[in-house]
């Protein structure tokens, strides 16, 4: 999927484009002139048709060669799936083809809403009615891909008269939207990740993604949940690759649970990939919030026997090593929302539901 080429910068600057936002601008470029954000469009809308388990398998190669490209290829991606999700034709027309060439960004700043889905949280941005359009105010706290370049960002608004939520498109350079300096992370600096307040921002209609958050959120969960997996699949895959790689002599002791993550992994993403394509985890979300817990307790074993089989080299930063940064990749997948304490919280919930409805 990824060219020679590719793989070859991205491997050669991991360790930039997660220390720092040097390289930052080249990342969105790079990802669409490989084609990658074409992966599960439809050949009428410009894509190279297929479905989204193509454009997971892309995150995943990315992540094998480092997260903070994938996770800016996660916002670009999900923000392309939300349009052709949406009922607004004008919009799609007007973004579609320069997200798919790059040219623009997208960007998701849906965890407050995913949370707001989850009953964890309220929404952190308020819509006013002002004559035919809305006046935003709010603030979104973590947002990847907002390239200072340019950036479209999808939020979910509370609407200050009641009724259903809305899921709307902020833009760069937008009179009452800024963005704030990059966060100073711990890892992943160069995905473009800032903050964003909202004062008196305008929004119209033709800029609606879906006026019902409460239907659209559900419905693009899967997809949204599911490019995300492609994090953990990526990242557990290159760790489960070095290990074996590191291992032989002495270490054959790892061998059994290189396999065992290996058969694992290979089952899981069978399961996911099942799912994505026959709609199950529209109606019935819990597996695949399993498979998501699922990759992340496999990509942290990975990382873990990646060390072990690195042994103390993995603890020098003067070796070409990749461990270190992959641990700090590692940490992202339990806290990206949906987070795994909010998964294991939601499926509590929803196997207590059960047996109270059980006679
Ligand atoms: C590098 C990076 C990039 C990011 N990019 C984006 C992005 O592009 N878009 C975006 O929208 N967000 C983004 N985020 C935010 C991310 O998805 C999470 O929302 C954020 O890390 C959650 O942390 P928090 O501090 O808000 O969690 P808190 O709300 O402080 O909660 C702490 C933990 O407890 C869990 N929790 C809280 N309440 C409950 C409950 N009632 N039941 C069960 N569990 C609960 C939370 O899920 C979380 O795991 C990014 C974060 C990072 C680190």
């Amino acid at each position: 999927m990824l060219a020679e080429a590719e793989s070859r910068w991205l491997d050669a600057n991991a360790e930039a484009l997660d220390a720092d936002g040097a390289l930052a601008p080249e990342v969105v470029p790079r990802l669409a002139a490989a084609g990658l954000f074409r992966l599960g469009v439809p050949k009428a809308l410009g894509g190279l048709g297929g479905d989204v388990r193509d454009a997971v398998e892309a995150i995943a190669e990315v992540a094998g060669h480092s997260l903070a490209a994938a996770f800016t290829f996660w916002g670009q991606r999900a923000f392309i799936e939300y349009l052709l999700q949406s009922p607004n034709q004008g919009l799609r027309e007007r973004w579609l083809d320069a997200l798919l060439d790059g040219s623009q960004a997208g960007a998701t700043g849906l965890s407050n809403a995913m949370k707001f889905l989850g009953g964890i949280e309220s929404l952190q941005i308020t819509a006013t009615p002002e004559g035919d359009d809305w006046r935003l105010d709010g603030t979104v706290p973590w947002c990847t891909n907002l390239r200072p370049q340019g950036f479209a960002a999808a939020v979910a608004v509370q609407r200050t008269g009641g009724g259903a939520p809305l899921v709307a498109v902020l833009k760069a350079g937008q009179p009452g939207v800024e963005r704030s300096a990059d966060l100073d992370l711990i890892a992943l600096r160069g995905s473009n990740t800032a903050s964003l307040r909202i004062e008196g921002a305008r929004l119209e209609a033709a800029d609606v993604i879906h006026e019902e958050a409460n239907r659209f959120l559900p419905a693009v969960r899967p997809d949204f949940l599911g490019l995300q997996c492609g994090l953990s699949i990526g990242l557990a895959r290159a760790a489960l690759d070095t290990a074996a790689q590191r291992g032989g002599a002495g270490r054959s002791v790892l061998d059994a649970p290189i396999a065992a993550q290996r058969e694992a992994l290979a089952s899981v993403v069978d399961g996911l990939y099942q799912g994505l394509a026959d709609g199950r985890f529209r109606t019935r979300p819990e597996a695949l919030f399993r498979a998501r817990l699922a990759l992340a307790d496999i990509a942290q074993a990975a990382v873990q026997l990646e060390l072990q089989a690195s042994g103390g080299r993995g603890y020098h930063r003067d070796q070409p090593l990749t461990f270190a940064r992959r641990w700090r990749e590692a940490a992202f997948i339990p806290i990206v929302t949906p987070s795994v304490t909010q998964l294991q919280g939601e499926l509590a919930k929803r196997a207590a539901q059960q047996s109270a409805a059980t006679p």
